[in-house]
Order: C-alpha cells, then sequence, then structure tokens
C-alpha cells in the first residue's frame, strides 16, 4: 500500500517503529528476486533497501567487539540494497579479491546471504553465508544492532541462512574477501543420444566422469537431463587454465567421439577461461559479444550490466519449482546405478538439473566447517549438487487481455515436475531443499529448509521478534501466523 524508500539506517528504524506502533504488516525488498514472491505482500507496508546500496572494501575489518579475539581479514561491507554486480565490480574488478556471492549479477546481497548463498564458485568458497563477518540489523523493536560472532552471536547464526524477511531488516553486511585465482572458465555442450539406451549410457559416463574428475573445488554450474535424450553442460571453473581444463574433459569428449552412432552434439564442445579479475568486469564484458546487456534506463551507471541469459526471467511466470539436495553417497560406485536410472526416469517427465555448486560435498574442509556454523539444513554439507526442476511462462498479467497467465499449462507443468522429483525422492534418506530455490507449496518446510536447526532458529525468533512483526511466506516462525501473515493462529 506504501513503500519507504530507505536510504540509511535511521530510515528504516522509524519505518520499523511505525509498522509496529501501527500493527501494520511489513514487507522488505532488497533486490527484488524472491522466487517466492516474499518481498512483496498485499496491503503491507513495504521497507525498500535499494537505495542503500554504498560498497567498501577494507584491508583489515575487524567486527565490533572483537578486538583482541580476532584478527583483523580482508573483507567487503555492502550495504542492503546492493546487488552482486556492484560488489563484484568492487572486489574483484577494481580490488582484485574474491567475494563469495550469487550467480545472477541482479540478486540482492541480503535476501542471497540470509538464503544461505551460492555462487557459480561456492563448492571452492563455500556458501555465502558462512563468510559473513558482521552484520546491522534493525530488529522488530526498532533498536540497531551489529550481529557478529562477538556481539548478539545468536542472531549472527540466524541471519546465516535463516532466510530472509524473518529476523529483522538487515541495514549492511561485511563479508571476508578471499585470494583471487588466476583464471575462471566455462564449458559447455548439448549432447542428444539417439536412443534411449544411448541415454542411459550417456548419463551413467556423465556420473562417472563427474565423481571421478570433477567432485572438487574447481568445478560447479550444471548437468541438465532433458526429454528428448537431451544432456546439457554448462558447467564453470575456477584455479585452472584453458589446456588444463581442456586436458580434463578429454577423456569424456573422446568417449563420445568413439560413438558417432549414438551421441550427436547439438551445441559443440566449448571451453574457454579468462583472468579472473576480468570475469565481472562491465567494460571487459560490453566487448565480448551476447554475454551482458546493459541497463538501458536513462542515466544508469555505465557498470550496470547483467548476463543476456537473465532477461528471459524478467516478469516470468514460474509454472512450477522444486529441489532436492543429494547425498554424495548417491556418487559410490554401487549407487550410481540407482541415480542413474532415477535421472533417465526422471527425464521421461521433465527437465532435471544438478546445480553441483549448491552442495559442499568436494569442497575444502573449511568450506565446509565454516558451512557448519550456520542455520542452513546440515544437508547442505554432504550433498554434492542440488537438483533442480523448473518451468515458466512468458511474462504475463492476469485482466491484461492476450497477456493473460495461462493455468492449465502451468498445471500441467507443475505435474510433470512433480512426477520427475518423485523418480530422485525416492533415493534420497532425507529431502533437504533450498530455501531460495524452492516449492512454494514445500511439505514440511521447516524442515526441508532447516532440519535439526529449526528449533534454534525459531528460538531466535522468539528472542528477537516475539510479536511476529516480521513474517514472510515459509518463514520462521510463520506457521503461527495465517497465509497473508495478518492473523495470529495460536497463542505463545
Ligand atoms: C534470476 C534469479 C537468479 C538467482 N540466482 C541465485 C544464485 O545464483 N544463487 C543463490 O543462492 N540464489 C539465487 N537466487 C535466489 C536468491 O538468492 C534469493 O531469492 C534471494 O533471497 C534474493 O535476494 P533479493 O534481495 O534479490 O530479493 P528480495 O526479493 O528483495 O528479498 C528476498 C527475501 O529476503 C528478504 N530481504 C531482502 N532484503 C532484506 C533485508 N535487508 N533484511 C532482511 N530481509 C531482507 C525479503 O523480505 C525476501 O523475503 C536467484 C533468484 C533469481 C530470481
Amino acid at each position: 500500500m506504501y513503500a519507504v524508500a530507505a536510504q540509511r539506517t535511521e530510515d528504516v528504524a522509524a519505518a520499523v517503529n511505525f509498522a509496529r506502533k501501527h500493527n501494520l504488516r511489513v514487507v522488505v525488498k532488497g533486490g527484488g528476486h524472491s522466487y517466492q514472491g516474499t518481498s512483496n505482500a498485499a496491503d503491507s507496508l513495504l521497507i525498500g533497501t535499494r537505495r542503500m546500496n554504498a560498497v567498501t572494501v577494507h584491508d583489515g575489518f575487524i567486527g565490533a567487539g572483537c578486538t583482541g579475539r580476532h584478527e583483523p581479514q580482508q573483507a567487503v561491507t555492502a550495504e542492503a540494497g546492493a546487488i552482486w554486480g556492484q560488489v563484484y565490480d568492487a572486489v574483484t574488478t577494481k580490488a582484485g579479491r574474491y567475494v563469495q556471492g550469487g550467480g545472477c549479477l541482479t540478486v540482492g546481497v541480503a535476501g542471497l546471504i540470509q538464503s544461505g548463498g551460492f555462487g557459480s564458485f561456492s563448492k571452492a568458497y563455500g556458501m555465502g553465508a558462512a563468510s559473513l563477518v558482521e552484520a546491522e540489523l534493525v530488529t522488530a523493536d526498532g533498536a540497531v544492532r551489529i550481529a557478529n560472532a562477538c556481539t548478539n552471536p545468536d542472531l549472527f547464526w540466524g541471519i546465516k541462512g535463516g532466510g530472509g524477511g524473518s529476523l529483522g531488516i538487515v541495514t549492511r553486511l561485511t563479508l571476508r574477501t578471499h585470494t583471487l585465482p588466476d583464471f575462471f572458465g566455462a564449458v559447455n555442450m548439448t549432447i542428444k543420444a539417439t536412443s534411449d539406451a544411448a541415454f542411459r549410457l550417456l548419463i551413467g559416463r556423465i556420473l562417472s566422469f563427474y565423481s571421478e574428475s570433477l567432485l572438487n573445488p574447481h568445478w560447479g554450474e550444471q548437468i541438465a537431463f532433458r526429454p528428448g535424450d537431451i544432456l546439457a553442460i554448462a558447467m564453470v571453473f575456477q584455479g585452472l587454465d584453458q589446456q588444463q581444463a581442456e586436458t580434463i574433459w578429454r577423456p569424456f569428449l573422446d568417449w563420445l567421439a568413439g560413438a558417432p552412432q549414438d551421441f550427436s552434439m547439438v551445441s559443440a564442445p566449448w571451453i574457454v577461461a579468462v583472468p579472473a579479475r576480468r570475469f565481472w568486469d562491465p567494460g571487459f564484458l560490453k566487448g565480448v559479444p551476447g554475454v551482458v546487456l546493459a541497463d538501458d534506463r536513462p542515466g544508469a551507471p555505465e557498470a550496470n550490466v547483467f548476463w543476456a541469459g537473465n532477461l528471459g526471467e524478467a516478469g516470468q511466470v514460474l509454472h512450477g519449482y522444486q529441489s532436492a539436495w543429494l547425498p554424495v553417497s548417491l556418487l559410490q560406485p554401487d549407487r550410481q546405478e540407482a541415480l542413474g536410472d532415477a535421472l533417465f526416469a526422471a527425464s521421461r517427465h521433465w527437465g532435471v538439473s544438478l546445480h553441483v555448486n549448491k552442495g559442499l560435498a568436494g569442497g575444502p574442509p573449511d568450506a565446509i566447517a565454516t558451512a557448519k556454523d550456520t542455520a542452513m539444513n546440515p544437508a547442505v554439507l554432504d550433498a554434492f549438487a542440488l537438483i533442480i526442476s523448473g518451468a515458466e511462462g512468458p511474462p504475463a498479467y492476469p485482466g491484461i487481455p492476450g497477456h493473460e497467465p495461462d493455468p492449465s499449462a502451468a498445471r500441467e507443468h507443475a505435474e510433470a515436475i512433480d512426477r520427475a522429483m518423485n523418480e530422485i525422492r525416492t533415493l534420497l534418506p532425507r529431502v533437504g531443499s533450498y530455501v531460495a530455490e524452492s516449492d512454494f507449496f514445500e511439505p514440511a518446510w521447516q524442515k526441508s529448509f532447516w532440519g535439526s536447526n529449526y528449533a534454534r532458529l525459531l528460538a531466535v525468533k522468539e528472542k528477537y521478534d516475539p510479536d511476529g512483526l516480521f513474517f514472510v511466506h515459509h518463514g520462521v516462525g510463520s506457521e503461527l501466523w495465517s497465509a497473508d501473515g495478518f492473523t495470529r493462529l495460536a497463542a505463545r
């Protein structure tokens, strides 16, 4: 109904105090990339943070109250409304360092970090939330609080993966930065098998190749299995040069080339490495045809670019979206057969994609240890991938003739996704799902998103927001409220 375009922490605190005093439904919006639509709500007071987007790089940062307990470390502070493209420009292009953020350049910093946060290279650097050093938040009582390992450590733990919009409004975040490798790169190819039997063979081969050669900190992103017997590989790597990457893929490519009767290339293998410092450099990217698009609004800064492939996602209507973490035990030689069968069976219904950068198995011990100290579902620790199945239609608007959504297609797609993911779920001892990339209708969402951490997370919520000022769909403590967030269901 009304929106506050906050420019500083005091604006956020004033808006929170106003909302609490007048008993208003509050929503917070940063980058606006919530798949579940949790950054807007009918009849709410919206607190927007996009104007708070300063980014500052530090050589030696120590959290408040941590002097004498922690060593200074290289870090970056981003205000809550910054988006990852802006942070990468400051940290990587300008300062030659690495910070763990998201893949899409327009995702918001605060939303992603509170979700847990994965980027293309998370297998090496861990979850974004695990690099959090300190945050400033406005809590439901209107207080401006610092949260770090030394001050309000319970709140600090909760915002590391506890999901956005539930515990308070983050106004700024400080993240550890890491040494930048020399190269980042990408491997792309799409292969069509000429028969179902050949496709099943191909699935087996990519699984064994992945587990022998790619299950390590160098490799991230996606391996997709699609109807029509299609395997699409869109992977990235870090810390290898082009020749090293080519050598790693050679046995797989030779195997394919040895069976031309079984496999054809829909798009030919393409392996490229670039100096890591140029990977997010807007000036460099604009010179590579088709890679990025520029913000075409009048007066937009030169550095505002986004991956061209993301354009189709703007305004899209999600027809269905499900995800599940796959334990690395499924890659054991005696389980690969069952995993291959399930992927094949799933691909008869709908496309499924392994996002191998969204599970930490195969990552370095430090990435796994820091992830343990977050609110994230522990299922992420021994998962080699998050499997995602989704479908969408073009931008559509109910009530606008010629631009209406297509509910019957949506239902059909959602059912196909369900059938595909059911094939996968039969393999899983427990189903965990990534809060930021999950089903709006997720059953038992508390367990799915946070597993054994949920009780502790709920205690943090009760401590800092006992009256439930902050509500989001399937957010921590939302089970106490009606679906629209207006009515408390149970007495405390
Ligand atoms: C195209 C696209 C690509 C994506 N890519 C990735 C990816 O590569 N890796 C990944 O891990 N995730 C990815 N996601 C998911 C994304 O990380 C989450 O949806 C994230 O929460 C988005 O943050 P936001 O600030 O952009 O979104 P918003 O919609 O603004 O906010 C998301 C949630 O966080 C809350 N929130 C926002 N700002 C604050 C704040 N300052 N304080 C407290 N709560 C706040 C909102 O209330 C909302 O509940 C992607 C999503 C999309 C749509």
